[in-house]
């Protein structure tokens, strides 16, 4: 499925609005560097050289699970406008 995605390319300015922004203070002193683990898509790596969190867009398919489990609130999470994007719903 990532191969897949990331055949996918985001020129509309629509996705350029839509984000995942990762607050790199508190990643730096995040232990567990639990959305690295549990991404099902493996969109996020920790960089161990730059101490930074590395984010592919492409391959997000907006699950929400990094900033569900993510317990220092570091995930600052925006849809398209629009109504765009995908959303989850727990029934
Ligand atoms: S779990 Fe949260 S604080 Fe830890 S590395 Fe991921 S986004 Fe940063
Ligand atoms: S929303 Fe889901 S697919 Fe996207 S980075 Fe977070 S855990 Fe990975």
């Amino acid at each position: 499925m990532s191969e897949a995605l990331f055949k996918e390319s985001y020129n509309n300015r629509e996705y350029d609005r839509a984000y995942r922004k990762f607050d790199t203070k508190k990643c730096k002193t995040c232990e567990s560097k639990i959305c690295t683990l549990n991404c099902p898509q493996k969109c996020i790596t920790w960089d161990e050289k730059n101490l930074r969190l590395d984010f592919i867009y492409e391959c997000c398919v907006e699950c929400g699970t990094c900033a569900i489990l993510c317990n220092k609130n570091a995930i600052e999470w925006e849809y398209p406008t629009n109504g765009k994007g995908v959303a989850y719903f727990l029934s």
